[in-house]
């Protein structure tokens, strides 16, 4: 099936096309820019952004995917987690053309999407994968508003959450530590970048959550054996930042951020691989925004090699918000044979991983 995949859940204007797992489009326009100055996104000057960006951009992804509306099978929209104003102007263009057009809608979750674009044939390298990809799957969903492990026993019927961060996440912890580092915003890229050049060993950060306490054992799981925590890695960075200051020292920003960036990666990495042994799930799969960080990539590689499970990482221009992604979890509804959604849906802003679509 051929579907039309609209996503603006935050400040990416995206619309996709995928025809079964095959990618045809991905047309995204942003308007990060416009929230640089604020250090942040700005909820109402996101809306008027997607507003302004929607016909434009589905008419790059339908020319650049070589198809008319009236080619599609479906259309599939986020109708949440996300900002409430941004999620209505994706959704009420997708209602405005369903009705239209007589096309089935599908209300879907945004967080799901970003793990089903997991199953677009580009994601799935090496090909070698492409034939064994399992049913049971794990998830390591890190991004700006979420950090969580999730068991996919199915895309389309069946999506468990195994743990999550308890306070901040992953996205939002590099974000705010960019900040505090004098970076520009998204913080994301930047501490990706500023920590090549930088020390990951040089100071030792809070791993949150790992301690026996909330750990547990494997017969006596902690309270958060498969959670996390960035908070208090936040206030550690702060308070370290603060400490050279206060002794009139330069601050070593590019061994702060590596060791930061170290201290995430490392917890999330090490849970997701420990919720797969401890499972039975021999594949996981990256995705979010911040699976686009390329020190996240090669330590889960490592990790996931030395026990033995297959690694699915999508390519960078998939991990973070497009249209895509939601294309690609709709047409895995249609050839599951999942009811469409009934057009009389809202946006659901805090809308749990659990419910695939609305
Ligand atoms: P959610 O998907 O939870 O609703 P979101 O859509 O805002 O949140 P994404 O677009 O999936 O989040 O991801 C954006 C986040 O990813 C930001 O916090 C950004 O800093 C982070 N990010 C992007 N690239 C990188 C990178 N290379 N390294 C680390 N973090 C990154
Ligand atoms: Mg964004
Ligand atoms: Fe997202």
């Amino acid at each position: 099936p051929l579907i039309l995949g609209i996503e603006s859940s935050c400040d990416e204007t995206g619309v996709g096309l995928v025809r079964g797992t095959e990618l045809l489009a991905n047309t995204v326009s942003s308007s990060m820019e416009e929230h640089v100055r604020f250090g942040g996104v700005i909820p109402e000057i996101a809306s008027r952004a997607h507003l302004d960006a929607f016909v434009p951009t589905l008419e790059q992804a339908l020319a650049d995917a070589g198809v008319d509306l009236d080619d599609v099978d479906a259309i599939a929209v986020t109708s949440g987690p996300g900002l409430a104003g941004a999620l209505m102007v994706g959704v009420s263009a997708a209602k405005a053309l369903a009705l239209a057009t007589g096309k089935p809608l599908y209300a879907i979750n945004h967080l799901v999407a970003h793990v089903g674009v997991g199953l677009l044939e580009e994601s799935i390298a090496p090909a070698s994968h492409a034939e064994a990809l399992p049913e049971d799957l794990g998830a390591l969903l890190v991004s700006g508003g979420h950090t969580e492990i999730l068991r996919v026993r199915s895309i389309a019927q069946d999506v468990e959450l195994l743990g999550a961060t308890i306070d901040d996440a992953a996205g939002e912890a590099f974000d705010k530590v960019a900040r505090l580092l004098g970076l520009a915003y998204p913080g994301g890229p930047a501490i990706d970048k500023l920590a090549r050049d930088g020390n990951a060993r040089a100071i030792r950060f809070p791993r949150g959550l790992t301690v026996p306490k909330y750990m547990g054992t494997v017969d006596a799981p902690g309270p958060h054996r498969y959670d996390f925590s960035f908070s208090g890695l936040k206030t550690a960075v702060a308070r370290c930042v603060e400490g050279y200051e206060a002794r009139g020292e330069t601050v070593p920003v590019a061994d702060v951020a590596a060791s930061f960036q170290e201290a995430v990666l490392d917890v999330i990495t090490a849970k997701a691989v420990l919720a797969c042994l401890e499972n039975g799930i021999t594949t996981l799969l990256l995705g979010g925004g911040v699976a686009a960080n390329s020190r996240l990539r090669e330590l889960a590689r490592e990790r996931t090699a030395a026990d033995g499970i297959t690694l699915l990482v999508p390519k960078l221009s998939l991990c973070t918000d497009n249209g895509a992604m939601v294309a690609a979890l709709g047409a895995q509804l249609v050839m599951k044979g999942v009811a469409p959604s009934d057009l009389a849906f809202a946006p659901d802003s805090s809308m749990p991983v659990s419910s695939i679509s609305l």
